[in-house]
């Protein structure tokens, strides 16, 4: 599934081809595509609007429209294109939004998990969601609150999207090798400099993945180099770059989890 540097770089691209276009009218072929509102009621309402910019919030997509904000989540194996409209159809492309330029914004989707919404405003999709760890308002004393007053294992406390936005297992994963923490960690024993190197840790892993154009692990995502430069994730039985200690999984909260058993003590 994209994370943050996945989905902050298909924001980036979308942006030359998609804003100022106008909408002319979307097609759904698979009705559940649409989460917010009805399906047909999203088909009504969206023709016409002009894209003004596209934006991220933790996983999601926000186009602001000229009346309405588009949220998209690509969930599993969602994709975005933009083709011109005559090129072949794709038959995973479930939704697709036509522009008055003869081009098309195609949301192909093999798995069907991906979502659009419809809304008023971002925050009535993405409300619940925890803070942007790349915001200049997420400081390291955000992040020491968050891991004092949330008592969990640090795996699973990255994970949750209520509590940090936008990171997933990838960069959970590579966050806590960098920062020298083992996954199972219980949130609340962290020391005062633990929880600066782990808050330092995140926004650099989430930076460079970004400037690497996150990591290509699937055959959806393939613009992005950062699986090359993995620390931890995907490296079971490769030596940790750190100490040349063999890479460990082990399993948490039902995910694959990658640490150094040496550098990230229980
Ligand atoms: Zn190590």
């Amino acid at each position: 599934m994209p994370e943050l540097p996945e989905v902050e770089t298909i924001v980036r691209n979308l942006r030359a081809p998609c804003v100022g276009q106008r909408i002319e009218r979307a097609t759904v072929k698979w009705k559940r595509h649409v989460a917010m509102p009805g399906a047909a009621q999203f088909i009504r309402r969206i023709a016409g609007q002009t894209v003004l910019g596209i934006t991220r919030r933790g996983k999601y997509l926000v186009f602001q429209l000229s009346e309405d904000v588009l949220l998209i989540h690509l969930k599993m194996s969602g994709d975005l294109t933009v083709v011109s409209a005559a090129t072949p159809p794709d038959k995973h492309a479930h939704t697709v939004f036509h522009f008055g330029n003869g081009h098309e914004l195609r949301f192909s989707d093999t798995r069907k998990f991906g979502r659009v919404y419809l809304a008023r405003r971002a925050d009535d999709v993405t409300g619940s969601l925890g803070p942007e760890p790349l915001d200049d308002s997420f400081t390291a004393q955000s992040l020491a609150y968050i891991l004092q007053s949330r008592r969990r294992a640090l795996k699973p406390l990255l994970l949750d999207q209520t509590v940090i936005a936008g990171v997933g297992n990838i960069y959970a994963d590579e966050s806590l090798h960098r920062a020298r923490l083992h996954p199972l960690r219980l949130s609340h024993t962290l020391a005062a400099a633990e929880a600066r190197a782990l808050w330092r840790s995140l926004r650099y892993t989430l930076n460079q993945a970004i400037r690497n154009q996150g990591s290509s692990i699937d055959r959806v995502y393939r613009q992005g180099q950062h699986q090359y430069h993995f620390r931890a994730y995907d490296r079971a039985g490769q030596p940790c770059p750190a100490c040349g200690a063999a890479i460990r999984r082990i399993v948490v909260g039902g995910r694959g989890t990658h640490y150094c058993p040496h550098c990230q003590r229980l």
